[in-house]
């Protein structure tokens, strides 16, 4: 017997992957999602049926914003009982944050939700869109005893599926975008597509899919330079209504040592603002109390990022903001990997 062809839904956002050249103008449009499957009759050799949805008015990402990632969290939960996998096509800009975000709305999620967009818009003869459309969506289909392979948020570029809250954009121009420093891809696409199922992650199947819809928008990303001043910082951390703040440091996770620096902090923390030390190195992690430069943080209860990325940690504090998790657990919750964030 042989068994059912899994159902992928396509849903698409935005970006350049879906633009097309404009005959007479030669500007870039969004394409008509509707005849997809027309225009790339390859997509129906694949052993798959596939579905599309689109983003009513499609976006370019760097207009990305929560409420398009509960737009998008609603179109998979909806269609979650009906479908073995999603591919989300997304512009590369955002793409990451985005992969983070919807990483932590799915809990208990038992279905891959791979984001893959492209550098050069589909209809270019150099488009690199076809292969990431392609692969991604056999990445989407690959099962295992009837059940989905992939059971987390992806991001699949240029040859390789990462996890998508490890993520960062790294190029603008190459066709290989993204990277994943502190963590290995969980797949890679040549004349096979090898899986290395040691670090996909493993989800609690026996849970049910909840599906997380609260981000809390009232924070700030500061990143340490060299000569950093005083009342810039002073205005940014009594901001009205700020709840939490990313600071992003030097290396190890270290900063000035300058009193005006961390009594700034400490005030902010003190008033119930939780304050989130991450690296402005694209690899290697926070450690704090490693240098004298980062004991003081440690000791006025700066939480530790760990090794997770700039986009990760932004977007798993608003969601813990828009969770409404109390300022007593923060820290420990923060410092704990929900989604495989973080090491
Ligand atoms: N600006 C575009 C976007 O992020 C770039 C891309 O699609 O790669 O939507």
């Amino acid at each position: 017997m042989s068994t059912p062809q899994p159902h992928i839904l396509l849903v698409y956002t935005g970006g350049t992957i879906g633009m097309i050249k404009d005959p007479d103008t030669g500007a870039l449009k969004a394409f008509d999602f509707d005849n997809l499957l027309d225009r790339i009759p390859e997509l129906k050799l694949l052993d798959c049926h596939i579905s599309t949805t689109s983003f009513h008015k499609p976006i370019d990402s760097s207009n990305m914003h929560p409420d398009y990632w509960v737009i998008i969290a609603e179109i998979i939960e909806n269609a979650y009982d009906n479908y073995d996998g999603f591919v989300v096509l997304h512009g590369s800009d955002t793409m990451s944050y985005s992969a983070s975000a919807l990483s932590f709305m799915f809990e208990n999620l038992s279905k891959p939700i791979i984001f893959t967009g492209s550098q050069l818009p589909i209809g270019d003869l150099r488009t690199d869109a076809k292969e990431n459309l392609i692969t991604s969506i056999q990445m989407a289909s690959l099962q295992k005893n009837g059940r989905p392979i992939l059971r987390e948020v992806g991001l699949y570029f240029e040859y390789k599926l990462y996890r998508g809250n490890r993520t960062t954009k790294i190029n603008a121009e190459h066709f290989e975008a993204f990277e994943s420093l502190n963590y290995p891809h969980l797949a890679e696409s040549g004349v096979h597509l090898k899986v290395s199922e040691e670090f996909l992650f493993k989800p609690n199947t026996r849970k049910k899919l909840v599906v997380h819809k609260t981000f809390d928008t009232n924070i700030t990303l500061i990143k340490m330079f060299p000569g950093i001043s005083e009342p810039v910082i002073k205005n940014i951390l009594e901001t009205p209504g700020l709840k939490g703040v990313v600071l992003e440091t030097y290396g190890a996770g270290n900063t000035t040592t300058q009193s005006w620096f961390t009594d700034l902090l400490k005030d902010t923390i003190k008033k119930g603002i939780p304050i989130i030390n991450v690296t402005q190195c694209s690899g290697g992690s926070v450690m704090m109390g490693q240098y004298e430069t980062s004991s003081k943080l440690k000791q006025i209860g700066v939480i530790s990022g760990k090794d997770i990325t700039t986009e990760a940690a932004v977007t798993k504090l608003m969601f813990m903001l828009g969770e409404r998790i109390s300022s007593k657990a923060f820290k420990t919750i923060f410092e704990t990997s929900l989604r495989g964030e973080m090491s």
